[in-house]
């Protein structure tokens, strides 16, 4: 019998209202049914979304640091859960143990960085221009948060937004995404654990278009937190738009990685590999276009194609394995059309190609890591978001060239360049059109304490990670305070005239 999962409104974990239920099942192994969860609606959303309103009242007079304090305990437990928790995250969204056990880590990261920030939460105290006068500027909690995750980084990206709402004082209801919903339940369960009080966080499982929908359009919800597809995310900004709510936005890209004449090619090969086979290419932040020098084109091609035949294709859970399934059948399937469309277009298979069906794959959604080599800009496979295993290799003449090509996209989220040239470092860097440039290191590998994000059509300019993120989660006042005893008016009275 697969484990029976619920939702968790108001410190207790319920049942929906309607008996219905969805499987998450693992995409290594079909047959193996990872839970049963509560298929909600706006029923459940309604309750979340009260309780989360009522406890805002007394979660917002509870002090930062020690809301941080929490935090901190969550951040143990986290690390005492890490290797329980990656093995049940391989199981339902299949990445190696390796990669769900760093996604747990980016928790704790976050968690401790949140803790701490309790004692900070900086404002600003500035001089008045009247005498007698003293002004500042303080964050205060906004409201009742909407946090709506995909299954691709199913603890690290609720984490990112969960934790800092949190030190910020804003409570919420949490819709992860329905590929990944066991691993948000351990999170929420570690929450209870560590002592968060009843409401302050709630957890409805369900569909996009029902629990997340209704989150979005439900009046008591102040803010929303979103990651996931563009085109999601612009449906969600522009129903948000009607009553005003803030919404912060991180979607897809179309990542691109240069690799320059003057590169270190095996440190360019390593990058390339473990940015577009990593987590089977399913990263927002995955390589998925390899834009190359012509001088050195078919010499590190030929690095690529070699290399990318000898990755092992298997169960995440075993640790010689170094790519896993696609998160499901219909992202596998989407993958084996582009590589049709691809070819269609004119790019050649240069490794890989197929759904991979061998010796124990059998059961699972895998495809085989892809080269699509000879690609141009105009192609689908070099403009559209793939979010698989697939790797579309351009050729250009110049760095000037490549940074066109790389900025040949609606997207806008991550880049990097290979080069011993500092001067080609320091161009690209000015000139990439992207919110996340590296210079000789992979298009993955966000820290925790770093702003993340993208520019274009990947967000809307918030950005989650490090410092920036505790903007979106708080609202300035601006404070005046007057101890001259008498009225006192800006502009009027102390002018010169
Ligand atoms: P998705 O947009 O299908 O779903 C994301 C979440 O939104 C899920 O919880 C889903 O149930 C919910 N949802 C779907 N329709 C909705 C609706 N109409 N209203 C409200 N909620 C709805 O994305 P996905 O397939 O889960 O994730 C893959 C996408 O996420 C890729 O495009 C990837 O680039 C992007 N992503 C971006 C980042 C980033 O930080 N920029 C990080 C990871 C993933």
């Amino acid at each position: 019998m697969a484990k029976k999962f619920q939702n968790y409104i108001n410190g207790k974990w319920v049942d929906a209202a309607s008996s219905k239920t969805f499987e998450n099942r693992n995409p290594a192994n079909w047959d193996e049914v990872v839970g049963v969860f509560p298929l909600s609606g706006k029923e459940e959303v309604h309750q979340a979304v009260k309780a989360a309103r009522t406890a805002f009242e007394s979660w917002r007079l509870v002090p930062a640091p020690k809301r941080g304090d929490i935090l901190k305990k969550v951040g143990d437990i986290l690390t005492a859960r890490k290797e329980e928790i990656a093995r049940l995250m391989t199981r339902e969204m299949g990445k190696v143990l390796l990669e769900t056990r760093g996604d747990v880590q980016e928790g704790i990261d976050t968690a401790y960085y949140a803790a701490s920030e309790g004692r900070r939460l900086f404002g600003h105290t500035v001089p008045s221009e009247l005498p007698n006068k003293f002004n500042m500027a303080i964050r205060v909690p906004i409201g009742v948060a909407a946090i709506i995750t995909p299954w691709n980084f199913p603890m690290a990206i609720p984490t990112w937004k969960m934790f800092p709402a949190l030190v910020c004082g804003n409570t919420m209801v949490f819709k992860p995404a329905s590929d990944t919903p066991a691993t948000a339940t351990l999170l929420v369960e570690v929450f209870q654990e560590a002592g968060i009080p009843a409401g302050v966080v709630n957890l409805v499982h369900g569909g996009g278009n029902e629990v997340g929908m209704a989150l979005v359009e439900h009046p008591d919800v102040d803010l929303i937190s979103f990651t996931g597809s563009t085109a999601v995310g612009k449906k969600i900004s522009e129903i948000a738009a009607r009553t005003l709510k803030r919404v912060s936005l991180e979607l897809g890209g179309k990542n691109a990685q240069i690799v320059m004449d003057d590169a270190n090619l095996d440190l360019a090969l390593e990058g390339v590999l473990w940015g577009a086979f990593g987590t089977t290419g399913q990263r927002c932040t995955a390589t998925s276009r390899l834009i190359v020098h012509e001088k050195v084109y078919d010499k590190f091609l030929s690095m690529v194609v070699a290399k990318a035949g000898t990755l092992r294709l298997g169960d995440g859970l075993q640790e010689k394995v170094d790519v896993g399934p696609c998160v499901n059948e219909r992202q596998r399937a989407t993958v084996e059309e582009y590589v049709k469309i691809g070819v269609q277009e004119g790019a050649t298979i240069a490794a890989g190609g197929h759904k991979a069906t061998g010796d124990g794959l059998a059961k699972g959604w895998f495809h085989e890591p892809t080269v699509l080599a000879g690609v141009t800009s105009t192609m689908r496979v070099a403009r559209e978001e793939i979010f698989g295993p697939v790797l579309s290799v351009m050729k250009v003449k110049s760095l000037a060239e490549a940074i066109t090509v790389a900025n040949d996209t609606v997207y806008g989220l991550s880049s990097s360049i290979y080069t011993q040239d500092i001067n080609n470092a320091y161009a690209a860097i000015r000139d990439i059109k992207a919110g996340i440039t590296y210079i000789n290191a992979p298009t993955i590998g966000a820290e925790a304490h770093m702003p993340f994000g993208g520019v274009k059509e990947t967000g809307n300019g918030h950005r989650e990670g490090g410092w920036t993120v505790y903007d979106f989660y708080s609202e300035w006042k601006t404070v005046y305070v007057d101890y001259s005893g008498q009225l006192q008016r800006a502009q009027i009275d102390n002018a010169d005239n």
